[in-house]
């Protein structure tokens, strides 16, 4: 039997896509350019939200605090790491 259309469940189920997916976070990490034995930015970072990612060895953002010092942008060897510094700080 086929569901009747509900605008509420659709609501639910676009809520549910966007709490599993990381929308934005001030450091960007390309993969393609990350070295898998480099941790360089993880040991630079001030506040340790730098991580690798055990399956792939590539560095990421796991928490979303940022002092925006840039250390770690200036330390990777390869230019893998953009840190998106807010507007009203530049
Ligand atoms: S900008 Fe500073 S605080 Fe932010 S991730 Fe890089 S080293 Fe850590
Ligand atoms: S410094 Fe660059 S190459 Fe090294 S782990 Fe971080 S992002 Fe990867």
């Amino acid at each position: 039997m086929e569901r009747p259309y509900s605008p509420l469940l659709n609501l639910r189920i676009f809520a549910m896509a966007l709490t599993t997916q990381r929308v934005d976070v001030p450091v960007i990490v390309d993969e393609s350019k990350c070295l898998e034995k480099c941790v360089a930015c993880i040991e630079v970072c001030p506040l340790d939200v730098l991580v690798k990612n055990p399956e792939t060895g590539k560095a990421y953002m796991k928490y979303d605090e940022c002092w925006f010092c840039l250390p770690c942008e200036k330390e990777c060897p390869t230019g893998a790491i953009t840190v998106q510094i807010p507007f009203l700080l530049r």
